[in-house]
């Protein structure tokens, strides 16, 4: 993988239909480019619609936004990993900030589902980040390296090397209020030490991308600071052509 990572967390918006309408106008627009990766999280329904839809672009990847850390069983309610890969996932976000804070997600939660990704087949994307509180108490790095290591545990060096991390500081989500480049680089520059402590050289191969009220106004110099090696992006993705001028940033 090569260049930044643009990805979508379409969260609980977009149905087939909208699913549908939107990528008619984004793929119409959008052409094959080998310098940047372009990934779409829609809700779990919306998956096979865009799995059809991107079916001749196949350099266009597809998430889950959340899955259990079972492969199957008696969790009604719940998508797994295989479950989500046959619907035509091949990523899968685990520990956003909405699953950690509005559903009680744990860290010993998103280790589990972390391994789980993997063992399904899918490329964990595990999101950190710490609340205005947090920073306001210098806790900043404390709470992402306490999520990260909680996140990569279970996994082998092999799988952490394939895998992506995003920094969302849980302030800066739908708020409208963004971190500056130099605080996104500075977190980022503590999660790349962290990631080459733990596997060592391949470590440079990991994307970090930062995400929290990306728009088309600040892209570019987020994506400029250090050690940001792409976005997450929430409420600017809903819309096909916002967030085609945020892929070409
Ligand atoms: P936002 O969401 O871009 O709407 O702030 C980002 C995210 O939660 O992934």
């Amino acid at each position: 993988m090569r260049g930044p990572v643009f990805a979508a967390n379409w969260k609980m918006n977009h149905g087939p239909h909208d699913a549908k309408a939107f990528l008619r106008t984004f793929l119409a627009r959008y052409a094959r480019k080998p310098d940047r990766t372009v990934a779409f999280f829609p809700p779990m329904v919306t998956i096979p619609a865009v799995a059809e839809a991107l079916k001749d672009r196949a350099e266009i990847l597809i998430g889950a936004q959340n899955i259990h850390w079972e492969d199957k069983g008696a969790y009604t309610g719940e998508i797994s990993a295989p479950l989500a890969r046959d619907a035509g996932a091949a990523l899968a976000l685990v520990g956003h900030s909405e699953r950690r804070h509005v559903f009680g997600e744990t860290d010993d939660e998103t280790g589990k589902k972390c391994v789980a990704a993997a063992r399904g087949g899918l490329k964990p994307m595990l999101c950190v980040g710490e609340k205005i509180e947090e920073r306001e108490n210098g806790l900043t790095e404390a709470v992402v390296l306490r999520q990260l290591r909680a996140g990569l545990a279970q996994l082998e060096p092999g799988q952490i090397t394939t895998m992506f991390i995003a920094y969302e500081p849980v302030w800066a989500i739908g708020t409208g209020r963004t971190a500056t480049p130099e605080d996104a680089a500075s977190v980022h520059a503590i999660i790349r030490r962290q990631l080459h402590e733990r596997i060592g050289a391949p470590a440079m191969r990991v994307p970090i991308l930062y995400g929290g009220s990306v728009n088309t106004g600040n892209a570019k110099a987020l994506l400029a600071a250090p050690e940001v090696g792409g976005l997450l992006v929430g409420g600017a993705s809903l819309d096909p052509e916002t967030w085609l001028s945020i892929v070409r940033t």
